[in-house]
């Protein structure tokens, strides 16, 4: 079993560990002329020179995102310099409209699980940062972990994040087999189908370890990608205090054959007109040097309190709601086929609101304290930061029910080999809908029987009822009616 653990301080055998992660090698590969593909000077004469678009320019480049084609940085920053109220609802009415014909009316589902928050990073904004000593440390022994899964998978959930601290008793070898231990525990009908992970960036080496476990996706946030900014908040000498390093993660990650990848930035740090350029760009240099495979998410996490972290009481670059609803719809016109993930940082209200402008995956009844799931506590001094939204699952599921979207669970299109490539190109063209929509009723109809209350059950029935209906043919409705009953019966994991 793992136990609390006091955090060590770095003695000259961690160090020396420290000294070993970062391969030079593996940055100077991807630099152009010895330079990285954010340029700052660049971000801000784009954002100086699109400071004033006019009411038909903002119309010609929604009309382009909605034609499912991504925007080139001056038109970004132009979206991101709109200051017409009547212009914003269409942008907003247009990411909620691309969403729709990407992805349809389905709503993918996850649940985040802390593993470990060991650390020997010291991020100002960070619970988990070394120098807190009023974090608890931990570091989930197998049987917990298992306890972990267990008690996720008993309310439903299918999909995990995966997260760790960076430290050499969590590296690779241990994330690999956590991995492993996702996949193998199943309690009933339940299992998780799929394990994504966010955890600190690595070599080729240690990332194809993790490629042949089966990890999903492999997500990194480049928190600011004002390399000032993230200079002074990420202290040099740590391992994260490496920009570079950071910003190629995921050019390894596809080298060593994870083609699923997650870009993020943690909005707060710095200026957010900044950082959505700076989205748009990793964006567009992993498609161009990638065969077109972009990120298969993009994350807009907001700084949230965390315990004994003094950085957090005035962050100078706060993000207004307002703001934050903006950039979200900047990010959707201007990346159409990429998933955008929206979490339980935001209140229950704002997650309402901003769900509609087209974010494609959300987590519910999340807990991010190490071991937090078993214990069903939300104890602040575990977590990494705290939580602004505790409904359940089923709280969340019901409430997206009733606003006419459908959960789903559904794993089918990794496990058919619908990634990287072959999932950018029907994402691209929009057709991701036609294949996923009756997979995901399928997974929808499997929580009903297996986890829901009667309340959500029948809410759900009747929206299933509905999307069955408007399915493209008459031989797939019929198809899917028959796999539903194979379902209702018991048979499970059946999908097209
Ligand atoms: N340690 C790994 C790393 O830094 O890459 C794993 C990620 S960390 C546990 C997960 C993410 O949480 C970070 O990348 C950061 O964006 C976010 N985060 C950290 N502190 C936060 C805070 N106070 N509020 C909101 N998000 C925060
Ligand atoms: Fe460690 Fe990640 Fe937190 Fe930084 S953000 S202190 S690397 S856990």
């Amino acid at each position: 079993m793992g136990a609390t653990i006091e955090q060590q301080e770095i003695s000259p055998k961690v160090q020396e560990w420290i000294d070993s992660v970062i391969k030079q090698d593996e940055i100077d590969r991807y630099l152009e002329d010895g330079k990285c593909f954010i340029d700052e000077a660049a971000i801000w004469r784009y954002l100086e020179e699109n400071s004033k678009p006019d009411d038909a320019r903002i119309r010609d480049i929604i009309a382009k995102s909605r034609a499912l084609q991504r925007l080139e940085p001056d038109e970004t920053a132009a979206l991101l310099h709109c200051t017409n109220d009547d212009l914003w609802e269409e942008i907003y009415a247009a990411g909620l409209e691309i969403k729709q014909e990407v992805y349809g009316r389905r709503i993918v589902f996850f649940a985040p699980l802390y593993v470990a928050n060991l650390c020997v990073n010291n991020c100002a904004y960070c619970g988990f940062r070394r120098d807190n000593k009023a974090q608890e440390r931990k570091c989930l022994g197998h049987d917990e972990l298992r306890d972990e899964i267990r008690a996720l998978v008993s309310a439903g959930h299918k999909r995990l994040i995966m997260v760790y601290g960076e430290h050499p008793k969590t590296g690779a070898d241990f994330i690999a087999d956590s991995i492993r231990i996702a996949y193998e525990t199943k309690v009933d009908n339940g299992e998780i189908r799929r394990a994504n992970v966010n955890a600190a960036p690595m070599c080729i080496e240690d990332l194809r370890k993790l490629h042949e476990v089966g990890i999903g996706t492999y997500q990194v946030f480049q928190e600011t990608y004002h390399r000032p900014t993230y200079e002074k908040l990420h202290p040099q000498g740590t391992i994260k205090g490496n920009y570079l390093w950071r910003l190629y993660a995921l050019h390894r990650a596809q080298e060593a054959g994870v083609d699923d990848v997650a870009i993020g930035a943690l909005f707060g740090l710095y200026d957010h007109r900044f950082e959505v350029m700076g989205l748009l760009m990793h964006a567009i240099d992993l498609e161009k040097r990638f065969d077109g495979v972009g990120p298969h998410t993009i994350s807009f996490p907001r700084l949230e309190p965390a315990v004994n972290t003094p950085w957090l009481e005035n962050p100078e670059h706060k993000i207004r709601d307002d703001q934050f609803k903006k950039l979200v719809a900047t990010i959707r016109l201007s990346v159409p086929y990429t998933g955008m993930i929206l979490t339980c940082r935001e209140t229950p209200d704002m997650r309402k609101d901003v769900l509609m402008v087209g974010c494609t995956q959300i987590d519910a009844g999340s807990n991010i304290a190490i071991g937090g799931y078993k214990a069903a506590a939300i104890a602040s001094e575990k977590q990494q930061f705290i939580l602004s939204d505790n409904r359940s699952l089923d709280e969340v599921i019901r409430q997206l029910a009733e606003m006419g979207l459908i959960t789903s669970f559904c794993t089918a299109g990794y496990r058919c080999g619908r990634t990287g490539e072959y999932f950018m190109k029907i994402a691209k063209a929009g057709k991701v809908h036609c294949m996923c929509m009756p997979n995901a009723i399928l997974t929808f109809q499997e929580y009903l029987e297996d986890f829901a209350s009667p309340e959500t059950r029948a809410v759900g029935e009747t929206l299933i009822e509905q999307e069955i209906e408007q399915l493209p043919v008459q031989e797939l409705k019929d198809h899917v009616r028959g796999l539903l009953a194979r379902v209702k019966t018991g048979e499970r994991d059946l999908y097209i």
